[in-house]
């Protein structure tokens, strides 16, 4: 192995040498070749969801949660209301930020194994008129669910509410369409599916609930209409950029657009997914969700029915392999996650699964006095 590890996690995740590589410069905040460079990554980035002429992309500093609160703090008004459909981890600290904030919110819960249904939303907005905004996680990557946007996004249009998609872990290899999904703001970050390194997020808002926006925000730094006002004025970011961040970034954007945009990515990931799911199931390590619902991005595993097992060591001895695992995020069973993204070299998703096979050939040697007694139960 190398001495380092593939990341098989959903951002940060293994970026590329020439991604890299484009980090070893730096770039004034002023200068005039920095700030076409971040004119060329929001066209890009609007391009990728067909939004240019009705949609604005307003970058943002920071993790996408910061993005993601920014939209929320921005796009909706104070005395606004918000319904979030939850079915995992990400969906709960929109809630969160929505309390945070003081925004109203109202909730429809699901277990994690469920999908968001588009008729669900449908209800909660006809008996419900106050609510002014729905916000959905597209792909809820604690388990790896797929949310049905386009549904969604036609029943919240229908009632003329405004939609804040969290796209974090689709964007760009999932297809989004302003142009027939109608959406006031799709929020994602450089670490995820366009594989750079994290460090910036990104809001595609539509011009209009943009320009409605001014003064909503309870915050200085996460005002998105402060944000895309100054950047339009001067083209420069409002604070201190992620300079090196973005240049990778645009880096990373060129080569996903080399290696052919989104029908690219997505099938990259898909053949990644299949592969990843078949080659477990053959080590004995099912999934957590069926196929239907399952995103191409990442995969809840249950963890191995071997007595000594816990994730620590588990994880520990994949790595000495040269791969990283994810802990699994569900509160009530033992489980792990794996990421279909990233540049996962030459191997590919066929060098995890040979070192997870490993590591469970060694786990299984050991002597089991327990499996037994427990068999027997
Ligand atoms: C990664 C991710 C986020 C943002 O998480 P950060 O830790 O702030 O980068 C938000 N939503 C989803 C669905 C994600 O996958």
């Amino acid at each position: 192995m190398t001495s380092e590890p593939y990341l098989l996690t959903p951002g940060p995740l293994t970026t590329s040498l020439r991604t890299r590589q484009s980090m070893l410069r730096d770039w004034g905040s002023w200068d005039v070749d920095f700030n076409t460079l971040t004119g060329r990554v929001r066209e890009r980035l609007l391009q990728i969801v067909h939004g240019a002429g009705t949609h604005e992309c307003v970058p943002m500093q920071g993790s996408g949660t910061f993005s993601v609160e920014g939209a929320i703090g921005t796009l909706v008004p104070r005395t606004g209301h918000v319904l979030v459909p939850q079915n995992g981890a990400y969906c709960q600290r929109i809630a969160r930020i929505c309390r945070v904030l003081g925004r109203k919110l109202t909730t429809i819960d699901y277990p994690e194994d469920t999908q968001v249904a588009a008729a669900d939303v449908e209800r909660a907005l006809a008996s419900d008129p106050s609510i002014t905004h729905v916000a959905l996680v597209h792909c809820e990557t604690s388990t790896g669910i797929l949310n049905p946007l386009p549904q969604i996004a036609q029943v919240v249009a229908r009632h003329g509410k405004g939609l804040i998609v969290d796209a974090m872990s689709s964007f760009g290899a999932l297809e989004i369409d302003a142009r027939n999904t109608p959406f006031d703001a799709v929020v994602a970050a450089s670490g995820k599916c366009l594989e750079g390194p994290p460090g910036m997020g990104f809001v595609i808002a539509r011009r209009g609930a943009l320009e409605r926006s001014e003064g909503n925000c309870h915050s200085l730094a996460l005002d998105l209409y402060d944000q895309w006002v100054y950047m339009e004025k001067t083209t420069q970011w409002r604070y201190t950029p992620p300079t090196h961040v973005v240049a990778a970034f645009d880096s990373a954007i060129s080569q996903y657009l080399e290696e052919g945009g989104l029908p690219a990515r997505g099938a990259r990931y898909a053949h990644n997914c299949r592969t990843l799911i078949a080659g477990m199931a053959r080590l004995g390590l099912r999934s957590f969700l069926p196929a239907a619902i399952q995103a191409p991005i990442i995969v809840t595993f249950y963890a191995p029915d071997t007595p000594h097992y816990s994730f620590k060591s588990f994880y520990d001895a994949v790595k000495a392999h040269g791969y990283v695992l994810y802990p699994g995020k569900l509160t009530t069973l033992e489980t792990f996650r794996v990421g279909c993204m990233g540049q996962l070299g030459e191997r590919g998703i066929a060098g995890a699964i040979d070192a997870v096979g490993k590591v469970l050939a060694q786990l299984q040697a050991r002597p089991e006095p327990a499996r037994e007694a427990r068999e027997r139960q």
